[in-house]
Parts: structure tokens; sequence; C-alpha cells
């Protein structure tokens, strides 16, 4: 249960964390390096267990641990509890998976009233020993004996007071004296007990408290959000104290072997002169960056400098170090795994490839999925703190700050004048999309991760927070209040979309590198967080077996895809076409139609302008597939309610204002996302699915003569039953005839249907009889499986998740029980009457790395997500073909 460290020998190595805790097995490995840490022992992870079950330590464990000690009394050449010149520990905590700062650490272990005398002796400095015994009393206090930590910082703030001094640096010895007096008659009147003053008592308690330390609350709920179990408990470290302030010739530091920010391979770190750990971190004197150690601690810099190298080529990463130096001596306090912002990852990643430390796989490996979507986006400057006014969903990451408006028409003529804008809304629909397209970003007080302005914000690569409960918005006096604050129109605001945070004011932020070079306005040897990238996404490439594909509905948003590496486009929402300019008039024209007639000659105006639409994407794309999907959301979705707008559109279809009125009262609906869409409105005015399949035919054809290789798959929205598919099939088939025919040039082209309702899924094998492909809509299908509104769920998921009924938002995270289950039977049953049968997904699941992974393993041949989250999923696909080391596909086909 217990092995020995430091002093030339140990009884561990790197590979036992299992077994001692990281911190230990470092230790252990340290030693084994020759590299020089203090002496001391682990107490394995095993004894905590044992203790948290049966109340008592291990039987054996006291006589191992006077073993241990005895002879770490010898290697350090002091003795526990000597009045002359005493040995003292720290107890420090240290779990297999790195806890950072979750559990308890005790210092200064071994002092005493009489110990002191000897520590001020043999230092020749009684302030400092004065000034350990303090601060181990209130640790000890706090730690093992439950004194609240308050109580002993009255008495220190007490005595700074009759002192008169403003920091605890200036109380003299005489003062540290009184006050360590004064802690141990608080711990009396506290406990009804003297403070121990048997240094193997005070060994005990620490190592008991240590133990305990592992079931504190947040230890409990940094293991549940870390995925840790609660199995493991924690490692006790005994180690034999060296002090760092002990002189001008003494000092302490942390230090990383890269830069942790940029990735850049350089020594990076602060330390301070005549200092312990504790002081480097509380900020209360600044630090020295780790350079000017060269000039101060000329000897134990060599060997500093040395002995990260030499630590960061043995583990072959990137390490984070703690160091001491005593009277001109160095030691290792620490090592581990450093952690590193997304740039750093990548670039470290890159570098240690080409430095031959790693290879191209474990590379990969270490670039963290959801960490790259940091480097696409802005975010807001670490070195900013400010308090949020509000919190809502984080839809879509960034940060952006901008005046606050509350309707489309304003932010798109401020954003005009030149200003920024951010859009405050309760919800947005598509008629707010030039206004979600001229700002900044987009804050909603209702909706969830799925609701319009998330789903279209994720699409832009545009910083949302939706769902912020908190933001009432009054749109009668432009305004919106939360958390106390009142924001006017005008007033700048500023949103962080990757914590959800709404702040007050213009916070400073920083553009992301990536985004610059991707939208051509960086060159990319200028760009070195871009070329790391892109190699790293290079090698993800070469080991994923599912393919990425994206969401885009514009030519840009197609270049954009095409330069994150999209191999085609899963899902172009034709809907959002008919936004741009002034199209909606000629859309609108169409739906008030009241005969056929009326419609086509509409639908007549939209053609072009689809086609010309389709023939950027094409291009954009050539070489790789495009999935079009045709028209889906309800109809009144396109129609203004009321005021302005209505009456200039009254005016210009040539109607009078109470006839358009009826007419868009009709198409009014209780549940529309349940009724008149999808593939229901191509079967009510087949004339739509005509006019937009001629629009992509005649598109096709034209690129295909211009020389371009083009895939057009069309794809019907909402199919419930095979039925429907085939009433739509035939149109577009009959329509492809046609064009083909007429300009005389064949397309290759595939006609399949969206999977986004139980029923569809629960027939895919009819369905697939006819469609040629399927891809998931997992968001509608989400929404359909838990009977879950994706537009108004927002409003309690969030309770949902905090009583722990769900795990995570579904529309998020796919319900891999529930939807996923669907979705496997579906793709099973469906490759059952078409082998061959191509599947996708295509809902925002498709970018999420979780849900990623899944779909690897269920036989999903590709994802497809907004342009933005791309390179998320590339990564995410390429840790799960490196998890099981087989390509996915092979694992479901089996499993049936
Ligand atoms: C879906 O439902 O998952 C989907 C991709 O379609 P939309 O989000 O446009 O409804
Ligand atoms: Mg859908």
């Amino acid at each position: 249960m217990v092995y020995a460290f430091g002093g030339g020998a140990a009884e561990g190595t790197k590979d036992m964390k299992a077994v001692l805790g990281g911190k230990g097995a470092n230790l252990a490995e340290m030693t084994n390096l020759g590299v020089p840490v203090p002496p001391g022992f682990t107490i394995a992870c095993a004894a905590c267990v044992e203790y948290l079950r049966g109340g008592a330590p291990p039987s054996g464990l006291r006589d191992e641990v006077a073993r241990a000690l005895a002879r770490l009394e010898e290697t350090a050449g002091r003795r526990f509890g000597d009045p002359t010149d005493p040995l003292l520990v720290s107890v420090r905590s240290g779990a297999a998976v790195s806890m950072p700062g979750m559990m308890e650490t005790i210092l200064n272990l071994g002092l005493n009233d009489r110990t002191v005398q000897g520590l001020a002796r043999h230092s020749g400095n009684a302030r400092f020993a004065f000034d350990s015994y303090r601060r181990f009393l209130q640790m000890y206090g706090d730690v093992v004996l439950g004194v609240p930590v308050a109580r002993f910082e009255q008495l220190l703030g007490a005595k700074r007071l009759t002192e008169g001094v403003a920091t605890d640096a200036e109380l003299s010895e005489g003062a540290l004296r009184t006050l360590s007096e004064e802690y141990k008659a608080l711990v009396r009147n506290a406990t009804g007990r003297e403070f121990p003053m048997d240094p193997r008592e005070q060994l005990w308690g620490a190592i008991e408290a240590v133990w305990r330390s592992w079931t504190l609350k947040k230890a409990v709920d940094y293991r549940r959000v870390n995925g840790i179990p609660d199995t493991l408990g924690t490692g006790v470290n005994v180690v034999a104290m060296v002090f760092g302030n002990m002189g001008d010739d003494s000092g302490t530091g942390v230090a990383f072997t890269r830069d942790p920010s940029t990735g850049e391979r350089r020594f990076y770190g602060e330390f301070l002169v005549n200092a312990q750990g504790e002081d480097v971190v509380a900020g209360i004197r600044t630090p020295l960056r780790i350079e000017e150690m060269a000039e101060r601690l000329p000897g134990a810099y060599a060997e500093l400098l040395e002995t990260q190298q030499r630590l960061e080529a043995h583990f072959r990463e990137m390490q984070d170090i703690e160091f001491t130096v005593e009277r001109g001596r160095l030691y290792l306090l620490q090592t581990r795994t450093g952690k590193r912002a997304a740039a750093a990852a990548v670039r470290i990643a890159d570098e240690m490839v080409r430095e031959g430390l790693i290879d191209r796989a474990e590379a990969v490996r270490r670039v963290v999925p959801a960490q790259v979507d940091q480097l696409l986006h802005p975010v807001i400057d670490s070195a900013v703190r400010a308090t949020p006014i509000a919190g809502g969903l984080p839809a879509s990451p960034g940060a952006a700050s901008g005046r606050a408006v509350f309707d489309p028409d304003t932010a798109e003529k401020r954003a005009a004048g030149g200003e920024a804008v951010i859009l405050v809304r309760e919800e947005t629909t598509p008629e707010d999309f030039h206004g979600m397209v001229a700002a900044r970003a987009i804050l909603t007080s209702r909706g969830g991760m799925t609701s319009h302005a998330a789903v279209v914000a994720r699409g832009m690569g545009k910083c949302a927070v939706v769902g912020a409960k908190e933001v009432h918005v009054d749109h009668e006096r432009r305004r919106f209040s939360a958390g106390g604050a009142t924001v006017a129109e005008g007033d700048w605001i500023t949103l962080d979309g990757a914590s959800g945070q709404v702040y007050a004011g213009d916070l400073p932020t920083v553009p992301s590198e990536i985004v610059r070079v991707v939208g051509g306005q960086l060159m990319a040897d200028r760009a070195p967080t871009y070329r790391a990238f892109s190699r790293v996404l290079g090698w993800a490439d070469e080991v994923r077996s599912l393919k990425v594909r994206a969401n885009a509905d514009t030519p840009r948003d197609a270049r954009m895809a095409r330069a994150f590496g999209a191999e085609g486009i899963g899902l172009c929402r034709t809907e959002h076409m008919f936004f741009e300019g002034d199209r909606i008039t000629a859309m609108r024209e169409m739906i008030v139609a009241r005969e056929e007639g009326g419609r086509r000659r509409a639908l007549a105006k939209l053609l072009p302008m689809q086609r010309a639409d389709f023939e950027g994407i094409f291009e954009a794309m050539r070489g790789f597939p495009v999935t079009i999907r045709l028209l889906d959301p309800p109809l009144h979705e396109f129609l203004p309610h009321g005021g302005e707008e209505s009456k200039l559109l009254a005016r210009t279809l040539g109607m009078g204002r109470d006839e358009l009125h009826r007419i868009v009262d009709d198409l009014r609906e209780a549940n529309p996302m349940l009724g008149h869409r999808g593939c229901r409105l191509g079967i009510t005015y087949p004339e739509i699915t005509e006019m937009q399949s001629r629009a992509i035919f005649e598109a096709a054809v034209r690129s295909s003569r211009r020389g371009h290789d083009v895939r057009p798959e069309i794809m019907i929205p909402l199919v419930a039953t095979v039925k429907e598919f085939e009433h739509q099939a035939a149109i577009i088939r009959k329509v492809a005839d046609d064009v083909m025919g007429a300009m005389g040039e064949p397309v290759p082209y595939l006609v399949g249907t969206m999977i986004e309702l139980p029923r569809a899924a629960l027939t895919a094998d009819e369905i697939a009889r006819s469609a040629e492909f399927f891809s998931f809509g997992t968001n509608d299908l989400t929404q359909t499986v838990l009977g879950l509104s994706r537009d108004d769920a927002g409003r309690f998921l969030g309770a949902y998740i905090e009583k722990g009924i769900f795990e995570e938002d579904p529309f998020q995270v796919l319900d891999q029980d529930g939807v996923g289950k669907i979705v496997r039977r579906a793709i099973f049953d469906g490759r059952s009457t078409r082998a061959d049968l191509k599947v996708g997904v295509c809902g925002e699941h498709g970018g999420e790395p979780k849900s990623v992974r899944f779909f690897h393993r269920s036989g999903v041949d590709y994802v497809s997500c907004s342009p933005f989250r791309v390179p998320v999923a590339r990564l995410a696909a390429a840790h799960a073909a490196l998890d099981d080391g087989e390509p996915g596909a092979l694992s479901v086909r089996r499993e049936g």
C-alpha cells in the first residue's frame, strides 16, 4: 500500500497512475529519471477506497507507514518531531485523473510548539518559522479539525489592524508568535480539544482528511461533470518539505514546457524569490517571468531548463511543473500534462509530430473536438473580468459586442450605417432573417438549442445566446431588463456564445485567425495556427471513415463549407433562399394566390432565382454531392404579421387588406410544426415541387455543360408514409426527364427522403424500396420521438437537466437510448431492402462529438452540420475511428 520515491530510488513508475494517482506516479517516475524531487512516499488509492468503505485505515497500513516514515527520516537526514532540526512534510492528494483544486493538501506538517523553535534556529529565521507555524495551524485546523477558515481569517485581520500593517507579509515575528497562540486557543474553544502536538497524530489526521476530501461536494461534482468514476479514490503523498522562503537564494515557481496559450515551444512560467508555493498563486506579490531566474538563481535555473526538456521528451507531452529552490538547490514537486488553450493544443500536436515525439494518430487524439470550436469564433478577451447580467443557452459560439436593437429592420438599417448591432428578440422567425444577417449576434429570451435563432446563427457562424430567461424584452419601449440592469435600444451589450453569458457594455474580443484565412482575408503563410490546424485535420481525415458534409443554403456558405473541408452538402434548406432580397414578395404572391394559375405565375418568378443559387452551389461543390431539400416550413412563416408590411404587400399584390388578412388568418395553424409543412406542401401544391425540381435540374445541366461534375440529391422532407414519398418522387423524376430531354444532357441524380418522423423510421424497409438515400433529420426526429417541442422545450429543459431527468439537452446531444435506437433500427431495416442505401444525418447532432461517435458506430455514411462545425465533426469522426479501431459501418451491419 505504500511506495517510496525520491532519494535516488522509487518503488513506482509513471504507468502506475491507477495505483498511486497521477502525482505519486509522476514523482516516482521523476525519481527514476534522476530528476531531483524531495523524498517521500505515496499511499495507494486503494487505501482511500477501503477507508471510505470501512471507516478505518486498512489493517497493517499503520505499520507500513511507520516503516516508510523511518526510511524517509533516513533519506532526509532529519527526524519527525526532532526539536533541533525537525523533518516537516506536506500531505497531498492525487487521484489517477487530475482533479485540480478539488481535494485537500496540508503543508508544514510536523510543526508544534517545540519543533517550531528548532525550525527557527536551524533556518536562522524565526519570523519564517512562526509564519510557517501559523499557516500550518490554520490549514490543519480547517481541513482536519473542521474549524471554519473565516474564524482564523478574523484573527489574522485583527492582527493586521492592531499592528497597523496592510498585508500579512508585514506582520512581525512577535505578532506571528502571538497569532499562533490565538489560533491554538481558537481550536481549543471550537473543538473542545487541544491542537494535536504529536507529529504522528497530526500525520494520521491529515491522511484521513485527504481521504475524506474524496467525498467533498466539489470533488463529487467535478467527477460527475468530467465522467470520472467515484470508485477510484485518491492517493496520499507524504513529501518532505522543502522551503522556497529561506532567503534570496531560495524561491518557488510554476512553469510549462511550452506556452499554454499559443503552443510556442519555449519554456514559459513564473517564479518568486524567497517565497512559498501559495504566494505565487495567491497573487499578493507579482511573480517574475521565468527567464529572470537566470540572473536571480543561475545554477538552479540551468538545471531547471535541462530538467524540463528531459521531462517533456520523456513523457512526450507538454508538462506543467511545480518547483522549489531551497538555498540554491532545485526540487521538482510535481509534473503533469499541461492544460492548454485550443490554439496551443493544435500547434503542440502538429509540432510534436514534426519533432518525432508522437505519431499522427496521437496528434489527432490530443486535440479535443469541442475545443476546436474555440478556434473558429472570436472570443471575449480572457484578460477581461466582467459580471454577466443574464445567462442563456450557448447556442452558437463566439463573442460579439454591439448595440442592442429589437427588430430586424432597425438591425438592417443601423448595420447599413456601419454600426455593430445585436438583435434582441423574444424568439426569431424566418421573417427576422435579414436582421440576423445584419446583426453581429443574436440574443433571445425564449427558444432552445435548435430554435430558429440557434440553427440560423450556427449556420452563419454567428454568436447567439438563446432562451435567456432573465431577459425581459419590452418591444414597445424598445428595451430589455435583466439582472437589475435595463438596456435600451442603442446601448452596448456583449454576448459570449460559448458560455451563454450576456454582459452590459462593449467587452473587447479577439478575432479568429482560422476564419480569416478560410474567408480569404489572411494568407495562410502568415497564419501559424491555421497551418497547424489544417495539418492536424488532414491527419484526422486519413483515419476517419465517416464522411462530413455541411448544411449550407447559399453559394457563399457552400464555399465556406468547402474551405472548412466539407465533402459535399448534406442539407440545403431551399426556403432560406426565399428570404434574400425581394424574393420574398414573389414567395408571398405564391402563397396568397387563390388558384393554381396564380401560384404558377409567382413560382415562375422564383424559378430563375433558385436556379442561379443552385448553379452557384453546384459550382462551389463540384465533384461533391449536394443534397437539396424541397420546401419544408409552414407557409405562414413567410407572411407578414400585420402592420406596415402587410399594408405594403396588399398594395403590391393589388388586393384589399382585409382579403390579405383573411388569407393569412386561414393559414394560421394551432400546431404548425405538425401541420401543413414538409412534403404535405408539395402534395397539396405539386407545382411547388415541379418548380423546385426544374430549378435544380436546369442548374445541374447548365453546370454540367460548363464542365463541372455535379451530383444533385433531391430530398423530400417530413415523409411519414412511402406513398407520400412516391407521389413526390414521381413529380421529380418526371421533371428530370423533361428537363434533361429538352436540354439534351443527362445528369445523374438521386431521390431520397428525410427520416424525421417515427412512422418513417418504423417503415424504413418499405420507404427504402423507393428512396435512394435517407437523411435523418434528428431535430424533428427528436421533437417527434420525445413529443418535445424544439421551440418551447428550452423553457423547462434546464429543470430537467438540473433534476437529472435528462443528462443533456436532447436537441444538442442525441438521445441515444431513444432517438438513437430508432435511427439504428431504421438504418438496419432500410438496408434490408436496399443494401447500398446511403445514410446521412443532417440535424444539429451531426456536428456534436458524442453524437458523431454514435453515428459512426451506427453505420451512418456521413454527417452534415453547419460549415463552422465541419472541423469539429471531422475530428470527432477521427476520434471515433481511432477509438474502435475499425470502421463503424461494419459493426451495425453485423448487429442484425
Ligand atoms: C431536422 O429536422 O433535423 C432538419 C435537419 O430539418 P430542419 O431543422 O430544417 O427542420
Ligand atoms: Mg426537419
